[in-house]
């Protein structure tokens, strides 16, 4: 019978996305044997992350400044918008490197299974910045799962009257693929060869 405390913490960890119960239980086990070296390197990280981080009010990325450092950086092609589901695959996509423009975070996507409908992502602020003029094309880089298409395709039809080239990533992407599993080399391939939607 494990410690009220250790149980606390095992089933805090087990809320995290891919670590079960199980797996939550070998991670404090860790985290215990090291809790002199590991875990205040692990706390001062947690702080940090709870204190320090903002939503952009721009594009949606997490940082420590808003406007993000994406959105602030006068490098970055303002011409260019990939609009992305999650942080994550943002984060995934610019480790990749090849894309010099800026994005815009949805939130998720559209599912009719977990009602999720277009007013719950921020496709109205999407608009918003695309209306607002200065932007020649919207690359529409979602998860190539249905859930993920169904997005691009709504969004794109929003879209269709604008002034603005809308693109989607090549789908050299496997089926139902995430973003943010894919190798850099595969996502740099899928956004090299986007084509218009
Ligand atoms: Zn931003």
């Amino acid at each position: 019978m494990a410690s009220q405390e250790i149980e606390a913490l095992a089933s805090a960890l087990a809320r995290l996305p891919g670590l079960g119960p199980r797996s939550a239980r070998r991670a404090v086990l860790w985290l215990i044997k090291r809790r002199e070296s590991a875990l205040p390197q692990l706390l001062v990280a947690l702080e940090h992350v709870r204190a320090g981080l903002v939503e952009c009010s721009v594009c949606g990325n997490v940082d420590t400044s808003n406007p993000c450092g994406i959105c602030a950086d006068p490098r970055r092609d303002a011409r260019a918008l990939c609009v992305v589901e999650d942080v994550a695959d943002l984060w995934a996509l610019d480790r990749a490197r090849l894309f010099t423009g800026r994005y815009h975070v949805l939130g998720g996507r559209l599912s009719a299974l977990e009602g999720v409908r277009p007013e719950d992502l921020t496709i109205g602020r999407l608009l918003e910045r695309v209306q607002a003029g200065g932007i020649d094309e919207v690359v529409l880089a979602m998860n190539a799962t249905l859930e993920g298409q169904t997005t691009a395709h709504y969004i794109a039809e929003r879209l269709e009257d604008l002034p603005v080239r809308v693109t989607q990533l090549a789908h050299g992407l496997p089926v139902g693929g995430e973003l943010d599993y894919m190798d850099e080399g595969t996502l740099a391939q899928a956004l090299r060869a986007r084509r218009p939607v």
